[in-house]
């Protein structure tokens, strides 16, 4: 029995559909979760707009006049539902395919064994050997603000907004506020991004972060640094935002993007047994169980890695302990290798070990990096900004980590995902003969 329908719902109950199980998934919203609805998919569908709409002063530089492109709105969000909605039934099909029960409606446990499906048609009680739960997060909302879904916004509304903002206050710049940023600039808003430290993306490789700043600035964006908002209130012309240091901003619009909170409440967890850490997550092992041995949870909700490919392998994992696989030759879930992207302008992308954390650690590192200017494809595309940097053992030359900060950022980065994932060596990526002129040879240059 899996509750909730997005990425870890939906590869746990394909995979353990595959392997025989009998699975019955319960979806209160759309098949493809919040994944589809609300974060990755709409987002990068708007972010793809913004990056056609400033292509147009690229194409200046290869010798190309157009004027710049004009944005209907109507025509975005006609795109961006399209795309949910084409992708969201790919996967019932999938799901179909393998025999997977769907229920439109929401699920509550009852007990340890017992899921209670609420549908329009009214309640099912459901008994289940295991139970996944995989209901995802939704956006924080601070007690000092209330979004209206008009001035004041989370990034649930703004796929697009009714109108584009003409000055946009951004709230928080890790990486879905930094994304947004790049999104307004890119379709034409002016941006202040309010910062609470002295960098954007406070977590990251400072030298990444710093190329993103710069880029920012090159846009007009403003940054407030070292602030935090705390009171929105609006006005006849939009909104003010008022930062603990006294700072104060006037926009047409303000979107909060301060992190999100597990959907975990309402769901019968303690009817269960299920204990949640303080911040509302479900605490679970490296088989993604709960202290509940055959109650499990995937994605947000389990409190480890916010990604939408995390998610999909811990339910993968699931199905496969659910299905009695992990007795079998098995590779637990190392979350240090995942990879990630920030789907700026440049694109960021990163895997495993990061400079700051070995230098904290006191661990030997060798690091080489390459910038894309001296990429022959990135001079073809005349964009030669950003670096790849790839951090390696320098005793036995394994590669631990790497960054790219560049165009493509997010599809190159899958070459050191899987020299990190396998314990390849710089030496093995190196000796591949990469297509030329291709921006993946500067992994064998920064390799070398
Ligand atoms: C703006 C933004 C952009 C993002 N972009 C990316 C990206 O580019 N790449 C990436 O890897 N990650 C991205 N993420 C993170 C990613 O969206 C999440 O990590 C991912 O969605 C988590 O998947 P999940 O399986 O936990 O479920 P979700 O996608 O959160 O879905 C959970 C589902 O459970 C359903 N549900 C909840 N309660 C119940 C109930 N009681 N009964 C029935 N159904 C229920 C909900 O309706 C929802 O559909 C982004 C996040 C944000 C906020």
């Amino acid at each position: 029995m899996i509750i909730g329908g997005g990425p870890g719902g939906n590869m746990a109950a394909t995979y353990a559909a595959r392997l025989g199980a009998d699975v019955t998934l319960v979806e209160k919203d759309i098949v493809g979760g919040a994944a589809h609805l609300w974060d990755c998919i709409p987002s990068k569908t708007m972010i793809a707009t913004g990056g056609a709409k400033t292509f147009t002063s690229t194409m200046r530089g290869m010798g190309l006049h157009q004027d710049s492109a004009r944005l209907d709105l109507g025509a975005l969000k006609e795109r961006v539902d399209g795309i949910v909605h084409r992708l969201s039934s790919s996967t019932v099909s999938l799901l179909e395919s393998q025999r997977v029960r769907i229920v439109h409606g929401t699920g509550r446990l009852l007990g340890p064994h017992e899921v209670e499906l609420t549908t329009v048609a009214g309640t099912e009680v459901v008994p289940a050997d295991a139970i996944l739960v995989s209901t995802g997060s939704r956006p924080r909302i601070p007690d000092w603000c209330q979004p209206d879904g008009d001035r004041i916004l989370t990034t649930r509304d703004c796929y697009p907004p009714k109108t584009l903002p003409e000055h946009l206050v951004v709230v928080g710049s890790g990486v879905t506020g930094v994304e947004f940023v790049h999104m307004f600039t890119a379709l034409g808003s002016k941006v202040t991004l309010i910062v609470s430290r002295q960098q954007v993306l406070p977590t990251k490789d400072p030298e990444v972060a710093a190329a993103l700043e710069a880029e920012f600035l090159d846009r007009g964006v403003t940054l407030l640094k070292g602030a935090r908002a705390n009171a929105i209130e609006r006005t006849d012309e939009g909104v003010v935002v008022r930062c603990d240091d006294g700072r104060v901003v006037a926009g047409t619009h303000v979107v909060l993007a301060i992190g999100s909170v597990p959907n975990s409440e309402d769901l019968g967890l303690d009817a269960a047994g299920v204990q949640v850490d303080r911040g509302g997550y479900i605490t679970i092992n490296h088989h993604c169980q709960s202290n509940v041995p055959h109650i499990y949870a995937a994605g947000d909700v389990s409190g480890k890695l916010p990604l939408s490919s995390v998610a999909s392998m811990q339910g993968r994992k699931v199905a496969e302990h659910v299905m009695g696989l992990h007795t079998l030759e098995h590779r637990h879930l190392d979350y240090d290798k995942a990879a990630s992207a920030i789907f700026t302008e440049p694109e960021i992308a990163e895997v495993g070990l990061a400079e700051a954390e070995a230098f904290a650690l006191g661990r030997k590192i060798r690091t080489t990096k390459v910038p894309f200017s001296f990429s022959a494809k990135a001079l073809i595309n005349n964009d030669p900004r950003g670096f790849v940097k790839i951090l390696s053992d320098p005793a036995t030359g394994v590669v631990l980590g790497g960054s790219i900060v560049g165009k493509n950022a997010a599809e190159l980065i899958s070459v050191i995902a899987l020299a990190v994932t396998a314990n390849l060596r710089v030496g093995d990526i190196v000796d591949s003969l990469l297509v030329h002129p291709a921006l993946s040879e500067a992994l064998a240059d920064a390799a070398e």
